[in-house]
């Protein structure tokens, strides 16, 4: 924890060492777009696409996980997407999952109802097998969950707004993107 006070004492001067201008961030916020991805700690968003403050918007869930949506009973994920959909007018939605997630290996084991990963006995197949596929399935099943979303499906008919399916290796550090025509990920 000491670490993390100590850097933050000095934040303001990284932050002029790398030239961010902290004064300008007052203004309102237009994020380049949403990022959407496990809490796991190895996995850095800002590092792995160089952004800076002000350029991503994200949402950081247990395994990436998007519920359902439901008008009824709203939750921090579907505020979250509903307000930079809606209110920040994203242009782009990344959802990035990662090799080695604790939650797609849960899911993998006997732990299915637990890892928040819902779906028919014929949906969960592919969790039977390699962990690599299963976790490039889990990305896609939360691509179908956000395309869901009401105000999401209004703008990707409106084609103002498009989803990106990620897959980042954290051994490798390479990034995969989901290819609908070849139904696959490949590197970027
Ligand atoms: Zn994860």
């Amino acid at each position: 924890m000491q670490y993390l006070i100590d850097q933050a004492r000095v934040f303001r001067a990284r932050a002029a060492a790398h030239t961010v201008h902290l004064g300008s961030l007052a203004e309102p916020q237009n994020p380049r777009a949403m990022f959407i991805a496990c809490s796991d700690a190895r996995l850095v968003p800002a590092l792995i696409t160089a952004a800076r403050p002000g350029d991503l918007f994200e949402l950081r869930t247990y395994g990436g996980v998007i519920p359902p949506y439901e008008a009824e009973v709203p939750t921090g994920e579907s505020l979250t997407i509903e307000y930079a959909v809606n209110e920040l007018n994203v242009s782009d939605i990344i959802i990035c999952g990662h090799s080695h997630c604790d939650v797609v290996s849960a899911a993998m084991h006997d732990n299915l109802a637990a890892s928040g990963v819902k779906g028919t006995e014929e949906d969960l197949a592919p969790l039977t097998g390699d962990l690599t596929a299963a976790g490039h399935w889990h990305v896609l099943a939360q691509l179908d969950a956000l395309s869901g979303y009401p105000s999401v499906t209004a703008r990707l008919a409106d084609r103002s707004l498009h989803l990106n399916a990620w897959f980042h290796e954290i051994e490798t550090g390479a990034t995969l993107h989901y290819h609908p025509r070849a139904s696959a990920f490949l590197p970027l």
